[in-house]
């Protein structure tokens, strides 16, 4: 599990499990909620429509043997039964704000009695941009809800009429591999289903988008000139297990995902000048735009593409090899001197 999400949830765990830290214990779970919503949010923001219904993992055992946009479905389907039919016991977000329609889903169940084909043409189907709204709107109208209960909430626990209302809406299919998920929620009390849809099973299932996303950017990348626009080397770059590489429509690099647009202003400027990329550029020394406009590091940037246009992009794979092999650093930028011309003049005394 990831560690930052793991230390989170034990804290919050520990929190809730105390009266007097309960409080405490519900901020620690919106929290740790934001924290895992941040990284959907990226996901939805940063991949290309096609990236949403792919199932790279297809047949695997776990999780990550979904499509993105399946998880995102099913993660808040299942929150928003759970929430409204046995939490507030008052209409789900899909019903009072219209969504099935809006995500232009053929179904409004949870999507666990789907597999393999089904499971992509559904994913084809939905609107990736009006599930993202969705998601976004079901986990704040739960973190409402988690607001509002009481350290004596938690011993709250669930009846059969709960599990009939839960079937008579339809939000479960009658498939057995979906139907048992109604004794599951209604057997816990309310502070199991804290665990169980509210944090542990985002974790899980986000973790499983993680891996999914990065295996496309992996896939995306095969075959594609490893020299970024700006000059960096994707193969030795420390994001390259996250990105997909700014010559691809997966490029999650750091620059492109804080622009606007989600295209890096160096790769925008260079397709528009026609050049391969910033090392064909006469106005390198002076740009500042994009990554060039980073502080005092882009040297090193502008360092690579300069000995690119003297000695090509092979050579300067070979010295980024060179230099790895003598010292342990993460960002080339750690090890190419203080200025433009210190740093082209450390490549060339690693040829
Ligand atoms: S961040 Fe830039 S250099 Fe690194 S992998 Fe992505 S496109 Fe390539
Ligand atoms: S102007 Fe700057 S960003 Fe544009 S191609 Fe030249 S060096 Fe690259």
């Amino acid at each position: 599990m990831n560690k930052e999400w793991s230390e989170m949830n034990k804290k919050m765990q520990t929190l809730i499990g105390k009266e007097t830290s309960f409080p405490e214990g519900i901020d620690a779970l919106i929290e740790l909620r934001e924290s895992l919503f941040e990284q959907i949010t990226s996901i939805a923001k940063n991949y290309p429509a096609e990236a949403f219904y792919q199932m790279p993992f297809a047949g695997a055992e776990g999780y990550h043997s979904k499509t993105l946009v399946y998880s995102m479905w099913h993660i808040f389907r299942i929150e928003d039964i759970v929430a409204h039919e046995l939490i507030g016991k008052d209409t789900q977000v899909l019903f009072a704000g219209n969504w099935q329609k809006k995500t232009k889903s053929p179904i409004i169940t949870t999507g666990n009695e789907l597999h393999d084909e089904g499971l992509v043409s559904f994913s084809r189907e939905l609107d990736t941009k009006a599930v993202f709204e969705y998601c976004r709107a079901v986990k704040d109208a739960s973190d409402g809800i988690l607001r509002k209960l009481t350290y004596a909430d938690l011993k709250r626990t669930f009846t059969d009429e709960d599990k009939k209302r839960i079937l008579d809406s339809g939000s479960v299919s009658t498939d057995e591999s979906a139907v048992w998920l109604i004794d599951y929620w209604c057997d816990k009390d309310l502070k199991g289903l804290l665990k169980m849809p509210f944090s542990r099973h985002w974790i899980m299932h986000i973790e499983a988008m993680c891996r999914i996303k990065n295996k496309l950017c992996h896939k995306a990348k095969k075959g594609v000139d490893q020299i970024a626009y700006c000059g960096l080397s994707c193969a030795h770059c420390f994001l390259k297990d996250y990105c997909g590489s700014c010559r691809t429509p997966y490029n999650t690099c750091s620059y492109a995902t804080c622009s606007p647009d989600g295209v890096c202003p160096n790769a925008a400027c260079c397709k528009e000048k026609g050049l391969d990329g910033c090392y064909e550029c006469d106005d390198i020394r002076e740009c500042k735009r994009g990554f060039y406009s980073l502080g005092k590091e882009v040297h090193a940037i502008k360092s690579m593409s300069l000995f690119i246009s003297r000695h090509g992009k092979r050579e300067l794979q070979t010295v980024l090899e060179n230099l790895h092999k003598k010292q342990v650093f993460e960002k080339v930028q750690e090890v190419l001197g203080d200025d433009i011309d210190q740093g082209l003049q450390i490549l060339e005394e690693n040829r």
